[in-house]
């Protein structure tokens, strides 16, 4: 192997390539970590700053029991096993003692933020106190006195191959060398191209789809690993917001005074369902959209919280300028916005009754959230899974994060974690916080195994 000028590239710091960057140093290698945008953080920063783990101190403090077996056997059946049931335990395995590393390098996880996060039914979600930013600032102020060279504004373009492994670089034109690199890119949702590729169910909603995640993620990673042979896991993987496109901020909470009918003008779902189910069962509807329908007497007692657009003035702005619909009544509305008139009254006339009697006799929806459809004018908008918030289509690993060609042989010299990895993403977001911890903690399984391979070959 020729001179190295490091140990090991880190590509992208995010939270995996900001906590690669942290254990491989901590393993005695020279690490470089490469930043494409302006400074470290990528979409770790934007987030919630929600992490999945099991086993906590926290949870034990909380009187919540947990282990990382009870995690396991959720997340795979609510994945339906569609997901690498390796990489899965690894991760189960892990979330514990990630959790208690991110504390001890100064992440403040509140008690009152330990919630139920998803479809979960145990308090799992660790929200940092300061969001997705806290935990960026700290990983990143964790590399002072560490022998890590953080490069921003710096590009990677692609992968240096000699001698059939990986030994570093490319950037600008110039080679790079190490003795492991680490793609830590994060995931694709920057780049159109790639979803009509890799993401259809986000390509197919057109203009209306959005993505709220850092500029920089483009895939550079994936592309540039695939060009060396690598192979990608978990087709169409992701998570989609459900949006009547309103506006183009985050809207991932719909009221759930709706109620969501389908072209053919019945419920499928109760509406308070969380996001992560919700989009999934849309795709299972005719054309993969649905209605929101409300009335006059549910508009003018919208509040803003917690959707700020579904607010009483703004939905008469929407139906005056669209895209909300406005019709005297439910049959003409049905008529004008695609949906079977006669099962639409027959539909708002059933729930409305349940709605007086305080029970959802269809899809037990909170009595609460019940409210009748019966005061016009009526109101109706489309409502579409169009906010790529992360993809889940990767680089195929294994659980020590080294990546597999399409053979299934390592890739000597190559790991790679986080967004940019495929196969612990399944179909169902099952828990808030495991896109981060995904992130965290094959971030620093990547960072350990590269560095033991940098040193000792
Ligand atoms: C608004 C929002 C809220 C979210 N909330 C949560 C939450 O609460 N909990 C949760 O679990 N998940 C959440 N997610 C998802 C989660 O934040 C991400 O999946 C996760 O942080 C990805 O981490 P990462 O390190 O893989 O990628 P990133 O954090 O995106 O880091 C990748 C880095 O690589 C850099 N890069 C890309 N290409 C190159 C290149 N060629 N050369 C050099 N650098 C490059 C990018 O600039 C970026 O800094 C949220 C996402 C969004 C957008």
């Amino acid at each position: 192997m020729a001179d190295t000028d490091f140990d090991v590239i880190i590509v992208g710091a995010g939270g995996a390539g900001l906590a690669a960057a942290i254990e491989a140093t901590d393993a005695g290698a020279r690490v470089l970590l490469i930043e494409a945008g302006a400074k470290a953080g990528g979409s770790t920063a934007l987030s919630g700053g929600v992490f999945w783990g099991a086993g906590t101190s926290l949870q034990r403090a909380e009187g919540v029991e947990d282990d990382a077996d009870s995690q396991f056997g959720y997340y795979m059946t609510v994945n339906q096993y569609k997901v690498d049931p390796a990489l899965v335990r690894r991760y189960c395995d892990l979330s514990g003692p990630t959790f208690e590393w991110m504390v001890g390098l100064g992440v403040n996880f509140p008690a009152e933020n330990l919630y139920v996060s998803g479809v979960d039914k145990i308090r799992r979600g660790h929200r940092a106190k300061g969001h997705g930013a806290e935990i960026a600032e700290v990983l990143e102020g964790a590399l002072a006195g560490r022998s890590v060279d953080l490069a921003t504004h710096t590009r990677v373009q692609d992968l240096l191959i000699e001698d059939g492994r990986v030994a570093g670089v490319r950037v600008g034109g110039e080679a790079i060398r190490a003795g492991a690199v680490v793609i830590a890119s994060g995931g694709f949702g920057s780049n159109r191209r790639l979803w009509a590729e890799l993401y259809p169910s986000a390509a197919k909603q057109g203009e209306l789809a959005w993505y709220i995640g850092a500029d920089e993620c483009r895939g550079d990673g994936l592309e540039m690993a695939q060009r060396a042979g690598a192979d990608l896991v978990g087709h169409d993987r992701g998570l989609l917001l459900m949006t009547p496109g309103f506006a183009h901020d985050v809207e991932s909470y719909l009221p759930p005074w709706v109620i969501h009918v389908n072209h053919e003008g019945r419920r499928f779902i109760d509406e308070s369902t969380e996001y992560s189910v919700l989009s999934e069962v849309l795709s299972t509807q005719t054309a993969g959209e649905c209605f929101a329908i409300f009335d006059e007497a549910a508009r003018a007692d919208a509040k803003a919280h917690p959707a700020p657009n579904w607010a009483a003035d703004r939905l008469a702005e929407f139906a005056a300028k669209g895209p909300v619909v406005k019709a005297d009544t439910l049959a003409d509305l049905a008529e004008r916005i695609g949906v079977r008139p006669a099962t639409l009254v027959t539909t708002a006339e059933r729930y409305s009754a349940d709605a007086r009697a305080g029970q959802d006799s269809a899809y037990f929806k909170a009595p609460a959230h019940l409210r009748p459809i019966e005061t016009p004018p009526f109101y109706g908008v489309r409502i579409r899974p169009a906010i790529v918030c992360w993809t889940g289509t990767g680089l195929r690993i294994d659980a020590e994060t080294r990546v597999l060609d399409q053979a299934d042989r390592w890739m000597p010299g190559l790991f790679a974690a986080g967004e940019t990895t495929g196969g612990f993403a399944g179909p169902c977001y099952a828990g808030g916080g495991a896109s981060i911890g995904n992130a965290v903690i094959f971030g620093r399984v990547a960072g350990a195994n590269a560095a033991r391979m940098a040193l000792k070959g």
